[in-house]
């Protein structure tokens, strides 16, 4: 992953708070009258704080996350129910125990079971205010039936444990409509392309593979919209749906086939506006320098593993499935090309001298940026397996 080193300018924050953040401001007023919400939300969601999510860089705005889920913990408990249960004392199996027996034959066991839990989630909620928990002990007079009860407590168990979605009826209008207050269909194409443009990105900061295409028609309209991934996923913290820093330009596979909707902020993930890879290496190749050179320049085999960087720069790797997307025959192939057209002009006599003047042969480009040199790192590394070389990065 390739760090995105700049910020943006005074014009286009302006430019974006016209375009996108002051139609949050404006709809704000309508927003909580449609979805009424308590006064300590009204007065949290100010004018000021929609401005800070707007534009807050990402250190401030991953703290920025952790206080509103502080002061409003529905948040959690609606998008990211594994995280706000992470302290629920009942083990999966002890759940299972329970949703499993047949309460036909099992009847004053399930019954057992079911009173030892009701007291356990009720002790459990007295601090933690749940609305899920009070909802599946809401059911007056009597408490709920033990089939009813087992039935929530096994969705509740899918929601924690399992990849069960949560009931969202049960939770404020508000909460559920949050998005529509950050509300990213603002971001127009051409708010879109006025950002990528000055972040001027042509190849995706997160495989360093794929151009991000930007493509212009003979009128000089955008024909393509490229792709806008959101780092923190607006699905799941939807008051990030127009933060500037929470907004990184990217291909299509990355965003839509190995990102989707990973919660990046809890799992330690890397932030491409502060992390990304550098000098130290990430790709190891099985290459044999002797039978290289013996074999006139030419490889018969050549394989490339992702060496672990021991930083949030693992998850990253892992999550956009690098080293396997790197090891294509077409990645592979060219690699080997590269290697014969050096070894062809003659670079193979000085292997073990230094002279930049090689890398071109690699089709390597010292001066370009890597958010502009699609396989940057992935060349750089080559060089300097395949020679003494150390170019510069
Ligand atoms: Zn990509």
């Amino acid at each position: 992953m390739i760090l995105i080193d700049k910020t943006y300018s005074k014009a286009i924050k302006l430019s974006f708070r016209q375009a996108v953040v002051d139609k949050a401001l404006q709809r704000r007023a309508s927003f909580f009258n449609r979805h009424p919400a308590p006064t300590s939300v009204i007065n949290y969601f100010s004018d000021m704080r929609l401005l800070q999510l707007a534009f807050a860089p990402p250190p401030r705005l991953g703290r920025m996350i952790s206080q509103l889920h502080g002061r409003f913990p529905v948040l959690q408990e609606r998008y990211l129910p594994k995280v706000f249960f992470a302290d629920f004392p009942c083990t999966t199996q002890a759940l299972d125990n329970f949703t499993s027996l047949d309460l036909r034959s099992h009847r004053a066991q399930a019954q057992s079971i079911s009173s030892t839990l009701k007291a356990q989630l009720h002790a459990y909620n007295l601090n933690k205010g749940s609305h899920l928990i009070a909802a599946i002990l809401t059911d007056p007079p009597t408490g709920p039936d033990l089939a009813t009860f087992r039935d929530a407590i096994a969705s509740f168990a899918s929601c924690l444990y399992g990849s069960g979605r949560i009931d969202a009826s049960i939770f404020p209008a508000w909460v559920n409509n949050l998005h529509k207050l950050f509300s990213y269909g603002d971001v127009t194409q051409a708010v879109a392309v006025e950002l990528i443009n000055h972040l001027d990105i042509t190849i995706c900061p997160y495989c360093n593979q794929e151009e991000i295409e930007k493509l212009t028609a003979i009128d000089g309209s955008v024909d393509y919209r490229p792709a806008i991934d959101h780092f923190y996923p607006k699905a799941l913290y939807p008051f990030l749906g127009i933060s500037l820093y929470n907004f990184v330009p990217s291909c299509d596979k990355c965003n839509s086939n190995y990102k989707q909707e990973i919660d990046t902020f809890h799992n330690g993930y890397a932030h491409p506006f502060l992390y990304g890879v550098s000098a130290h290496p990430l790709i190891d190749f099985d290459y044999d320098p002797l039978a290289y050179m013996h074999g006139n320049g030419r490889m018969e085999n050549l394989g490339l593993r992702v060496i672990p960087q021991g930083t949030p720069l693992d998850n990253n790797l892992n999550i956009f499935s690098i080293q396997t997307r790197y090891r294509s025959s077409q990645n592979i192939q060219n690699l080997k090309d590269y290697a014969e057209l050096a070894f062809s002009a003659g670079a193979y006599q000085t292997i073990l001298n230094v002279n930049t003047n090689y890398l071109i042969c690699f089709l390597y480009h010292p001066l370009r940026p890597a958010l502009k040199h699609q396989h940057k790192k992935l060349k750089y590394d080559f060089l300097r397996r395949l020679t003494t070389l150390t170019p510069p990065f």
